[in-house]
């Protein structure tokens, strides 16, 4: 159990983050597929912050993306 050094998550309540397990990104790219989401570190990639983001949906990664 170790947080990834690239991991954006603070939240170590979720269980699907990787301080909490020994499974890298696994459950929380399974569970972003599940929900039709893009992980937050991909978001980082494509703005400089996600402070107060709500949206995780490819729709507003792509918004993002364009916007570059
Ligand atoms: S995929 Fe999820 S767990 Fe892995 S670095 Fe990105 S946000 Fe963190």
């Amino acid at each position: 159990m170790s947080k990834l050094p690239f991991c954006p998550c603070t939240d170590t309540s979720c269980q699907f983050n990787p301080a909490n397990h020994d499974r890298g990104c696994d459950l929380c790219v399974e569970d972003s597929l599940k929900c039709g989401e893009i992980p937050k570190c991909f978001f980082l990639k494509v703005t400089d912050s996600i402070e107060g983001f709500e949206d995780w949906s490819f729709e507003h990664f792509a918004k993002l993306t364009l916007k570059q």
